[in-house]
């Protein structure tokens, strides 16, 4: 693109994300038989890492048989340290995989690296979920604007809107029109919580963007006190979808069961958001 007043980049630094480009309509991504952005909220649930094949097709029965309608689960993980789990890899995604098709429940997972993509085809993952930390990995969001795979885009923690929304205009531009926003907290002064979830990222989205937005509530909280106010409090503000951590078992987990919530709570959950979601024209 050349830099004269013409250029689209001039009028607004995400013209095929900005709402205006699609005279005001906003997109709905499908994905298996579901859709984000559409009158129903999307709920992907699952653990944070996929441990074994049982544990993932454990947790996938429980939330499916709580109305989730996708499943989560990282098999290549993101972690502070090189001494933590770094997750099943392909193999995870197998496992992943086949307890999504066992439970009629599309699957959601993280990609790192560009050079992963074929894996990922492979295995056929439904949603290919990008980290906080890689929202700005201009290579890898390069690689999937080629693809048509719906990705689900993670803010940074250190990230404005505005920076957030011109690196999903990489993908867009690209070519993949499939990209779906989450909101999971930023970086703030506040220590109660692992990161501080911006609920108000969600009506600004609305304005300034057509593509859907969905929130994790468990890596803002990084606690599960308060997971489940903050799930509702996202419905309730308009977004599309969750994204949250559930585990049967989480002193046994091998990532993040600090903040999984427990199969019983997650129940108690879903039939809250049954309430909240009518309440502003939505259904769960
Ligand atoms: C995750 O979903 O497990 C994860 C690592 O999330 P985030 O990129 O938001 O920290
Ligand atoms: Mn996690």
């Amino acid at each position: 693109m050349s830099a004269n007043d013409e250029t689209p980049a001039k009028k607004s630094p995400y013209p095929l994300a900005s709402r205006g480009s699609k005279e005001g309509r906003p997109s709905e991504i499908a994905v298996g038989g579901f859709s984000f952005g559409g009158p129903r909220i999307v709920v992907i649930a699952g653990p944070c890492a996929v441990e074994s094949p049982e544990q993932i097709m454990t947790i996938a029965k429980i939330v499916k048989g709580m109305g989730a309608t996708m499943l989560r689960g990282g098999a290549f993980k993101p972690r502070s340290s090189p001494y933590s789990f770094q997750g099943l890899e392909g193999a995870g995604l197998g496992y992943l995989k086949a307890a999504g098709t066992e439970n009629g429940m599309p699957v959601v997972s993280e990609i790192m690296d560009a050079r992963h993509v074929p894996i990922f085809l492979e295995h056929d993952v439904d949603v290919l979920q990008v980290g906080a930390r890689n929202m700005q990995n201009f290579t890898l969001l390069k690689e999937l604007g080629k693809l048509k795979k719906p990705i689900l885009f993670k803010r940074g923690a250190g990230s404005t809107v505005e920076e957030w929304l011109c690196a999903a205009e990489y993908i867009l531009y690209g070519g993949n029109p499939n990209v779906i926003l989450c909101e999971r907290g930023i970086n703030t002064f506040e220590t109660a919580t692992r990161a501080t979830l911006d609920i108000s990222a969600v009506p600004v989205l609305k304005h300034a963007t057509h593509l859907p937005v969905i929130v994790d509530p468990s890596h803002a909280a990084g606690r599960p006190d308060i997971i489940p106010a903050l799930a509702k409090a996202a419905v309730a503000v308009g977004a599309d979808g969750l994204i949250m951590e559930v585990h049967h078992r989480p002193n046994d987990a091998m990532c993040d069961g600090k903040q999984a919530v427990l199969p019983e709570d997650f129940s108690i959950l879903m039939d809250a958001l049954r309430n909240v979601a009518p309440a502003v024209g939505r259904s769960v």
